[in-house]
């Protein structure tokens, strides 16, 4: 079990509530740490302020008061409160530290084995893969962090002989200051999310923070294709293992064409694996050599690949009607992962894709488009990426309001073997609560088609 025996803090503040805010409270409360919750949005009446407060813990709802940092010693954000709020930049002149609950679920652990999987795509898949290939070995791993389940309360819960993986967003490493798993991996750095990070440096200077604490002893799993993943993971002192979908790396993960091995040893024939795409390669290269330095068995991962089809919203294949093929990646909410998409079919395709602007330029999807017949485009950034498409030559573009009439104009420009692909390109928020309402309102259109 994990506790708060060193735990140096007398009061915590718990900063935003939301799913990491609501299970950093229960669990200090559990723990008898001192604390505050406080929350701009939420209201009186929801649930898990009422459940918090028959607790009996403190919450300041509707402003952030400055004097709450008069009380207290440490803070625990939400990772999406940015450094900006009011109330964060007073405590970083006060000197108070601001965490996240990454960090302390870093600090309560009892030794325990750490793994954390970071980069700008391909967490998901990545994570997912890891986990499958120690569940089909019989291995004990708990999984966490972004994908889901918050990783503070799984860490509460874990025994000495379990080991913890987690999957780390940029927003979540921003706020660490001692974690440091035993082997982390870093898949890609892209320009994302620069509306948080403001720069692309200060966005890789916080996914640095997933290897920036390990020692000799540790293990940094990283890709040598991505020139800024192999400039940043020099300033790291672990033991480097690379992987590489284009050179036979013999001290790390990589593939001839036909196979894929870890270093000398052949793991997988690539003809049995059922993902697809060049960047699938990448992830599942990147997972071979995480879980062949903790022991996991070739035939475990062979078993795994053999039947693995992908995550939901991730280059997702929907079904085929009328000869048309249908793809569901929702969560390609930036412009690196629906080049990737694009890249993994080579018949005609129709695209639809839009969504919020985060302020970014689209015309690096224009060597993307040469197989896009047609595209359909909606959200916020409808209209530059109308721009881009005319640049690639693409003079069939329909701009709409809604998914339903996404799908029907796609299906109405499209013929039997056909691809229909939702990749937008884009995050969801300025139509859709998140990128799963996006993807099943896709899926549920295409239902409809007759
Ligand atoms: P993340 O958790 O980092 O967002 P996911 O595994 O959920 O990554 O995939 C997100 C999107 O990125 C999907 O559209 C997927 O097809 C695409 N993608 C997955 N892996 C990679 C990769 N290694 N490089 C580029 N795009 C990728």
């Amino acid at each position: 079990m994990n506790n708060f025996k060193h735990f140096p803090y007398k009061k915590v503040l718990v900063l935003g509530l939301a799913k990491s805010g609501l299970a950093t409270a229960e669990v200090l409360d559990k723990n008898n740490i001192n604390l505050i919750v406080n929350d701009l949005s939420a209201k009186e009446e929801d649930p898990i302020v009422q459940k918090l407060k028959n607790q009996g813990i403190e919450i300041i709802l509707g402003s952030h008061p400055l004097e709450l940092l008069d009380e207290v010693d440490l803070i625990v954000k939400n990772p999406g409160i940015p450094y900006t709020n009011k109330l964060l930049s007073e405590a970083i002149n006060r000197k108070i530290p601001i965490i996240t609950e990454v960090e302390l679920t870093y600090q309560i652990l009892n030794g325990q084995d750490l793994i954390g999987i970071t980069g700008s795509n391909g967490k998901t898949t990545t994570t997912s893969l890891v986990a499958e290939f120690f569940k089909e070995d019989k291995q004990k791993l708990y999984t966490a962090g972004n994908i889901g389940t918050v990783s503070i309360e799984v860490a509460e819960k874990l025994n000495e002989d379990e080991s913890l993986l987690l999957e780390l967003s940029s927003f979540q490493l921003q706020g660490t200051k001692e974690f440091k798993p035993h082997i982390a991996a870093l898949l890609n750095l892209y320009e994302a999310h620069l509306d948080y990070h403001g720069s692309f440096s200060n966005y890789s200077e916080a996914k640095a923070g997933i290897f920036s604490n390990q020692t000799e002893k540790d293990f940094l799993v990283y890709n040598y294709d991505d020139k800024e993943v192999s400039d940043i993971v020099k300033r790291g002192k672990a033991t480097l293992v690379p992987f590489s979908i284009k050179l036979p790396l013999k001290n790390g993960a990589w593939t001839d064409g036909d196979f894929l091995y870890f270093k000398n040893e052949k793991i997988v024939n690539i003809a049995e694996i059922v993902l697809v795409g060049d960047h699938n390669i990448s992830n599942i290269l990147a997972a071979i050599a995480i879980s062949k330095l903790k022991g996991i068995r070739n035939q475990s991962i062979r078993n795994v690949l053999k039947v693995f089809s992908g995550v939901k919203h991730r280059l997702e294949y929907v079904c085929e009607k009328h000869g048309r093929y249908f793809y569901n990646d929702s969560k390609a909410t930036n412009i690196l992962a629906t080049e990737q998409a694009l890249k993994a079919f080579d018949t005609p395709t129709i695209l639809l894709a839009g969504g919020l602007d985060r302020g970014d330029d689209f015309s690096p999807l224009i060597p993307y488009l040469k197989n896009v017949k047609a595209l359909v485009l909606f959200g916020e950034t409808k209209e530059k990426l109308k721009k881009v498409g005319i640049t690639a030559g693409i003079s069939n573009i329909h701009l709409v309001e809604t998914m339903k009439d996404a799908v029907e104009t796609a299906y109405n420009q499209s013929q039997r073997k056909d691809i229909i692909l939702l990749s937008p390109a884009c995050a969801s928020w300025d139509q859709y609560k998140t990128f799963e309402v996006r993807g099943n309102l896709f899926k549920e259109n295409i239902k409809e088609i007759d």
